[in-house]
């Protein structure tokens, strides 16, 4: 087989027509190479010829019989039924839709023949209908075996597959391994031709850390990160650098009623350092909710007004994009600066006046939703794109974006979604990283407390006292599964229950609500007409309430590790003590328990999110499925831990540039080509 044709579609391949590329493609299986990389699940054990006294019901056997007789009887629906016998015993085998002519042809009188499959018993005899296999003698061997066992569709049997997949891997090309003997050896790992076969033909496929499986993972790392760092570098052009004094930047700092955290500070640094740099910035703030990402982004952009660009800044809600520009009108009050709010909401006259003054450059920072990179959206000169809690943007979306704003234009992205570190290249290879590692100094930690949810009465009096202490509370909804209805009327019902105890202090909100409303809401809130806010999750992300000092939880095994401490940190932001109650029904699991506790234990989004992956799988990882990324088909970070800064440290030395044709083949098998090829950043 040539290397090449790995790459064309399977109907390449003998046997495989119309029909059966179609059953195929269901299974994801497309082009030669998926079905190098559609590994057994399991094997069937058909290695031992069995007597027909030796047989077992219900047990896959194979057995070496002679045909005596067969018979083809013409009434309908019943069967046609050979007679099989050996020296122990006798067995029919039995057939509903098969033609004679093929039968006859499969059972010649009198020889003797491998048949392998299900073994039945039917009117005191054994009996198999529809066998796996029937072979003659000289075929022994290809039945007689430990048979790899494949997930198959409807329209695909086992001997079929076969058939397809032996042309694959029995004809497997010669691939010059791009990974080094020495390398190989070195990291518990195997070439790839060897590989590829032992997990056909063997229960490596199975065992996840044997050296042919460690192998594929360490592959498919491979292809992933390198994409990422390629696209990381053509995102990273050149660029003109913008120049400023910081004077503006310094003089705000020296306004503020606190200081910047040092964690601040040098993230700042980092920025500006980017900013004033001949490469484009493409770089993204990590730091835990409350840590102080605002201001820092706030900050960067002064120094790219005072250099005479524009900014636009991009909140994932209107409710945060709502409370950004309020917050910067509040901190660029008495400055030259002019600020603009742009949401799809807006009405076409306001908006054109809001477009033309972007267009003369008039309006000097530019504040809103995902309506910001509407095409008839044009900045005079856009020098900065800053993009809060961006793990609601995908990696598409994100190198989208850095297009969108032209060459001289930098990005910013802030997340508080903390990643473990084994996955932070798979997340953000295509950028740099600015970390954010503590918090500012007054705040406290908050309490975490659990109780059963048959207890609530109890809360009453504690929340009693807070507001009278005159403190706000969150109050979140059950989250039932993926339905918003439900999740709304739970919601709905707890606000009356609440309501009754509480009368006129309690507010709800939730997704079906419109903007307007939401917002009157949230002004009531603000304003302190209410005292507690029930709501679905959409308090999540990012809205700042200093005044809120207690968050309910309800339901809060439903919630992961990473966005309970999300919701958690929605409280205690001002100087008072917070605390968040996590509400749980009866009969927690072992590593519910186990959550609860880490919770209580740590207020370190870092920890959590290590500990989240630990105990749920990456699959569950706030951020990560939103993020637009898949799961990777073979790498596990838990368990193939090693190799992700293994292949994350190999790939940062590959130079892609001089090597593209060594790699080229790997990328193609992990569908990687198109994307490092496209000139399209
Ligand atoms: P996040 O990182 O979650 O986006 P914010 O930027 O919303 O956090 O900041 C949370 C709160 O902390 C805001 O009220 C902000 O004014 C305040 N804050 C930010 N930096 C500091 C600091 N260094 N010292 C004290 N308070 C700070
Ligand atoms: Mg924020």
């Amino acid at each position: 087989m040539k290397k090449d044709f790995i790459f064309s579609d399977v109907d390449k391949l003998k046997g495989v027509g119309y029909q059966l590329s179609k059953y195929l493609k269901k299974r994801k299986i497309e082009k030669i190479k998926d079905i190098i990389l559609n590994f057994p699940y399991s094997e069937t054990d058909r290695s031992k010829l069995y007597k027909l006294n030796e047989l077992e019901i219900g047990k896959i056997q194979s057995v070496k019989v002679c045909v005596k007789k067969l018979n083809f009887p013409r009434v309908r629906n019943l069967p046609n039924k050979i007679n099989c016998e050996d020296e122990t015993g006798k067995i029919d085998i039995v057939y509903f839709n098969s033609r004679e002519g093929y039968l006859r042809k499969l059972y010649p009188i009198n020889e003797w023949i491998i048949i392998s499959g299900k073994v039945n018993f039917f009117n005191k005899k054994y009996q198999m209908t529809n066998p796996d296999y029937v072979t003659s003698l000289q075929n022994k061997d290809y039945v007689i075996r430990n048979i790899p066992k494949y997930n198959l569709t409807k329209g695909i049997n086992e001997k079929k597959y076969r058939a397809i997949n032996d042309q694959v891997i029995k004809n497997l090309p010669d691939i010059t391994d791009w990974l080094n003997k020495d390398f190989i050896n070195k990291n518990n790992l195997l070439n790839w031709n060897e590989s590829i076969k032992k997990l056909h033909n063997s229960k490596d496929s199975k065992d996840n850390l044997s050296k042919s499986f460690r192998r594929i993972v360490f592959d498919e790392l491979c292809a992933n990160f390198l994409t990422l760092s390629e696209n990381r570098k053509r995102i990273k052009k050149v660029k003109l650098p913008k120049i400023f004094s910081e004077k503006r930047s310094n003089d705000l700092k020296k306004k503020l009623q606190f200081n910047l955290t040092k964690s601040q500070e040098n993230v700042l640094k980092e920025i500006n350092r980017d900013l004033s740099s001949e490469k484009r910035m493409f770089r993204i703030i990590q730091g835990d909710v409350g840590s102080g990402k605002t201001i820092v982004s706030l900050l960067a952009i002064i120094n790219i007004i005072e250099s005479g660009y524009q900014c636009a800044f991009m909140s994932p809600t209107e409710i945060l994009a709502k409370q950004h520009y309020d917050l910067t009108n509040k901190i660029f009050k008495n400055t030259k600066i002019k600020i603009d709010f742009l949401t799809g909401k807006i009405e076409n006259k306001k908006k054109n006046e809001i477009l033309k003054n972007l267009n003369t450059g008039k309006t000097h920072l530019l504040i809103g939703t995902h309506a910001l990179f509407q095409k008839k959206i044009n900045f005079k000169k856009l020098g900065l794109i800053v993009i809060d809690e961006q793990h609601k943007f995908g990696v598409r979306q994100r190198s989208e974006l850095a297009k969108k704003g032209g060459d001289n234009c930098d990005v910013l992205l802030m997340s508080a979604t903390p990643i473990p570190r084994t996955m932070m290249m798979s997340l953000y290879g295509d950028m740099d990283i600015s970390k954010i590692t503590e918090k500012p100094a007054k705040r406290k930690k908050i309490i975490t407390l659990s109780k059963p949810e048959k207890k609530i009465n109890q809360l009453w009096p504690f929340i009693k006292k807070q507001i009278n202490a005159n403190n706000q509370i969150f109050w979140v909804c059950p989250l039932i599964e993926e339905s918003s209805f439900l999740d709304y009327s739970s919601a709905k019902k707890k606000y009356d229950l609440i309501n009754k105890i509480f009368p006129n202090k309690v507010g709800l909100i939730h997704g079906a609500l419109d903007n307007v409303e939401k917002e009157n809401i949230l002004k009531r809130f603000l304003n302190k007409n209410i005292y507690i806010l029930v709501s679905t999750t959409v308090i999540e992300v990012g809205i700042d309430f200093p005044n809120a000092n207690l968050i309910v939880i309800e339901n809060a095994n439903k919630f992961g590790l990473a966005q309970l401490h999300q919701l958690r940190g929605r409280v205690g932001r001002g100087e008072k003590q917070g605390t968040c109650i996590l509400l749980f029904k009866d009969g927690l699991s072992k590593n519910a328990i186990k959550r609860i506790k880490i919770l209580k234990k740590s207020d370190d989004g870092f920890f959590i999110a290590e500990e989240d992956l630990r105990l749920r799988g990456f699959g569950d990882l706030i951020g990560y499925q939103q993020s637009g990324m898949k799961n990777f088909r073979f790498a596990d970070p838990i368990i193939h831990k090693d190799l992700f800064s293994l292949a994350e440290n190999y790939v940062k030395n590959i130079q892609y540039n001089i090597d593209q044709s060594k790699y080229s083949f790997l990328l193609k098998l992990f569908d990687k080509a198109e994307i490092i090829n496209s000139e399209d950043i």
